[in-house]
């Protein structure tokens, strides 16, 4: 694994460390995957799971970061100082990291879900943007269609729950388990495009501009939202 800590295999790493006791520095990694402007936390460390050809909680577990059942709380359960250690073991620019998550309180009490486009997801390798897990991202307006929420063979939602073994298939596939050892394994990029009725994108600039990411994180315009301005800083 060319992003596995020397000396000690990735699942013994971090974690064990914190159980015997170990306080150290956090080790530098070598990457080759850096993280595209506005790409979505967990598409990206599961690209980097890819290229370092591990599964993706097992290099969750190597950077010293939480292995929870659901994908979204990447995005959204992350205190500051993990991703401040973040940044310092994968040796990342200042700023870098802050498209990739989003501050907990836009979504209230209800979960995070996931949409995409398969188109998108084809010309991006499977990789995708943080805004699709917005409660208010319904288009790609890129492509100008509406965006697929659920796998059309297991008929969930595919990031529902944090995929595992993504080196072992190709990105872009639902990584929804099965069984003990299986994933649906569906192509999302082959999925129809769902026409967007006409119109419907007219009033995207107004909500887009309420609450928008910068190179300084994600900024609200608005009084009520003050309290989200101070995240990930
Ligand atoms: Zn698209
Ligand atoms: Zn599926």
């Amino acid at each position: 694994m060319a992003g596995r800590p020397r000396g000690r295999p990735a699942r013994q790493s971090a974690r064990a460390e914190a159980e015997e006791g170990v306080v150290s520095e956090p080790r530098t990694l070598a990457i080759r995957v850096l993280p595209q402007p506005g790409e979505s936390l967990d598409s990206w460390l599961e690209a980097l799971a890819r290229r370092s050809w591990t599964s993706l909680s097992a290099l969750l577990d190597a950077l010293g970061l939480p292995t929870e059942e659901r994908t979204h709380y990447l995005l959204t359960g992350l205190p500051p100082e993990m991703f401040q250690r973040l940044k310092k073991q994968l040796n990342l620019r200042v700023r870098v990291l802050e498209q990739s998550a989003v501050p907990p309180a836009l979504f209230g009490r209800r979960a995070p879900h996931w949409r995409f486009c398969p188109q998108c997801l084809n010309e991006g390798q499977g990789r995708f943007p943080t805004r699709w897990w917005l409660p208010w991202t319904f288009a790609c307006t890129k492509h100008q269609v509406l965006l697929h929420r659920h796998c059309p063979s297991c008929h969930a939602e595919p990031r529902g729950f944090l995929p595992r073994s993504v080196h072992l298939h190709p990105p872009g596939r639902c990584m929804r388990r099965t069984g003990l050892r299986t994933v649906c394994g569906a192509d999302l990029g082959e999925l129809p495009a769902l026409a967007l009725p006409t119109g419907t994108l007219c009033c995207r600039p107004r909500i887009s501009s309420t609450l928008s990411p910068s190179t300084n994180g994600w900024t609200p315009t608005e009084p009520s939202q003050k309290s989200t301005s101070a995240y990930h800083r």
